[in-house]
């Protein structure tokens, strides 16, 4: 068995020691047999909620009503989560109750499609009730059951096809494909947040170009934020080259550049990303616009800043047909040489320079320390506190700030 279901061994015996059943199950059993890197080793079991607290000593409550039971075991997390089956999915969408139940098949048969159905018992057994290991062997994503009643149940199941097609290189199957297009519409009921998880996994994904086209010829892409069939550079963004190494949000900062969004941070917005999210892919996209129109300049890379310049010139490495290339390393370099990296790398501050004009503190501070990083940075002036001083004198004369 794999350390990372080693690990979390200890948990399935103490629960089948109080007389419950307990199997590793979902991502990481499917993970295993692909032969992927194993994360979120997940638990199923027959135990109630409140049983599962009371085996483990630290626990945490993530979502009890839903049977999810976060354990603490050794130092790592693991969800535990009570057999269960969603009914009385009303709005399209994830169920708010559920219904546990004593039976692995049952809770199996919730799950989306026939490669995430499967458990692994503590002595390596797989339980595969809905031929997931067909599915995998075939490169296969099968919904469990019926596609056109298990994408109404929860529409972002529409999604998630899409987004494991990117991750693995795996065909939808036709009459999965065919339902998406009649039900994309139920896409609306569908939160954001959840569409954002699956939307960043479809684009860090290896087979990222076939599943941003099927989102189009879908129809799914009407529904995503922002987003809509037919738009300007959506064809070019299909087709661009995207490598293992380009990361996520390089890949957003391409989709802003070849959507030539007018609104940029309008349009992550929409995504409901977090502010800081926002910031790094923006920057990264202007930083993006300037570099193509010309190589770097010492304030571009004082501006940009060490990670936006790697990021921002790892995109022009990546694209074959772009000729403006620095290199990744080559930026780096010329960053780490250029003679100050922020305003505190200055001989000078706000306070000295207060002093030195010997006038009320006002906007003219900012002023004169920006002119006087530009004055630095492009090598005019030396960074040493009595050059500084000298230039700014003079400088305060002939502004008359
Ligand atoms: P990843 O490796 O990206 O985390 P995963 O398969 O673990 O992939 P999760 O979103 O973490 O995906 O979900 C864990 C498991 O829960 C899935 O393998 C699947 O069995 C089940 N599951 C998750 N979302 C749904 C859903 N919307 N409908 C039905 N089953 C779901
Ligand atoms: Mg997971």
């Amino acid at each position: 068995m794999k350390r990372e279901f080693l690990h979390a061994l200890p948990i399935i015996h103490a629960l089948e020691k109080e007389g419950y059943e307990a199997y590793f199950v979902g991502g990481s059993v499917r993970d295993l047999l692909l032969g992927r890197e194993i994360h979120d080793v997940d638990i199923a079991t027959s135990a109630p909620p409140e049983k599962v607290q009371a085996v483990f000593s630290k626990t945490a409550d993530v979502g009890a009503a839903h049977g999810t039971i976060i354990v603490m075991y050794d130092g790592e997390p693991y969800e535990v989560t009570t057999f269960r089956t969603e009914s009385g999915y009303e709005d399209f969408r994830r169920p708010e109750t559920v219904r546990f139940v004593t039976s692995l098949k049952e809770d199996l048969k919730r799950r989306d499609f026939t490669m995430n159905a499967m458990a692994m018992d503590k002595d390596g057994n797989l339980h595969d009730y809905f031929d997931g290991q067909s599915a995998i062997r075939e490169k296969k994503i099968k919904t469990v059951g019926r596609p056109e009643d298990r994408y109404t149940e929860d529409a972002l199941r529409m999604l998630r096809a899409l987004r494991f097609s990117s991750q693995l290189d795996f065909e939808i199957t036709l009459d999965s494909l065919e339902a998406i297009k009649r039900l994309a519409s139920l896409m609306k009921h569908i939160s954001v947040e959840r569409k954002l998880t699956e939307f960043d996994k479809l684009l860090k994904g290896k087979a990222a170009s076939s599943a941003l086209y099927l989102l189009q010829s879908s129809g799914l892409i009407d529904y995503m934020p922002g987003l809509a069939k037919g738009m300007h550079g959506w064809d070019s963004f299909v087709s661009r080259t995207l490598p293992a190494s380009l990361g996520l949000s390089e890949r957003w900062a391409l989709l802003l550049f070849d959507l030539e969004a007018d609104k940029p941070k309008e349009f992550l917005k929409k995504w409901k990303m977090p502010s800081k999210r926002i910031q790094q892919i923006h920057s990264i996209y202007l930083f993006l616009l300037k570099r193509l129109e010309k190589q770097w300049t010492d304030v571009m890379l004082y501006e940009a800043g060490a990670k936006t310049i790697c990021l921002t010139e790892a995109i022009c490495e990546s694209q074959p047909d772009w000729i403006v290339k620095t290199g990744v390393e080559k930026a780096a370099a010329d960053y780490n040489r250029l003679p100050i990296h922020s305003r505190a790398d200055l001989n000078t501050n706000g306070n000295e320079l207060v002093q030195t004009a010997g006038k009320e503190p006002g906007p003219w501070v900012a002023e004169a320390l920006h002119a006087i990083e530009l004055e630095v940075l492009e090598g005019r002036l030396h960074n040493s506190r009595n050059d500084i001083e000298r230039w700014f004198l003079r400088w305060s004369n002939q502004t008359g700030m």
